[in-house]
């Protein structure tokens, strides 16, 4: 699937549409849901245009795909949630539902979780 440079998420990352920004590096950048399915859930980004987790790691260069994940845990540090536990959650494609085509890492915390979420 070739990447919508019109999606929603591209659209943050541009500035075009606002966030409530947790956390922003190189690599990536960390936002709050716009429909929180737990007390915090936040969803970290790459900067780069990848459609999925497929593409992602396909294609996607060593270092941005360690940064992506360096940035949840930063994420998981500045929400204070590691102590308490914190749920990370990709969907990729039809079956998982996957709503936004620019890959996303849901965070979820703040309370204990049940067994599924999403
Ligand atoms: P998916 O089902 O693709 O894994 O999840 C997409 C997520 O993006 C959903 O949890 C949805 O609430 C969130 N979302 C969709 N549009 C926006 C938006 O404009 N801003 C923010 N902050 N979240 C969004």
């Amino acid at each position: 699937m070739a990447y919508d440079r019109n999606n929603v998420f591209a659209r943050i990352l541009r500035g075009e549409i606002p966030c409530r920004k947790v956390y922003e590096d190189e690599w990536a950048l960390a936002f709050h849901d716009i429909n929180p399915l737990a007390p915090v859930h936040v969803l970290v980004i790459p900067k780069g245009e990848y459609v999925s987790m497929a593409d992602f790691t396909a294609n996607a260069p060593a270092e941005a795909v360690a940064g992506l994940f360096r940035a949840v845990g930063k994420v998981a540090e500045i929400l204070g949630v590691v102590e308490s536990g914190y749920r990370i959650l990709a969907n990729h494609g039809a079956n998982a539902h996957q709503e936004v085509p620019h890959l996303h890492v849901h965070l979820f915390a703040g309370a204990p979780l049940g067994p599924m979420l999403k």
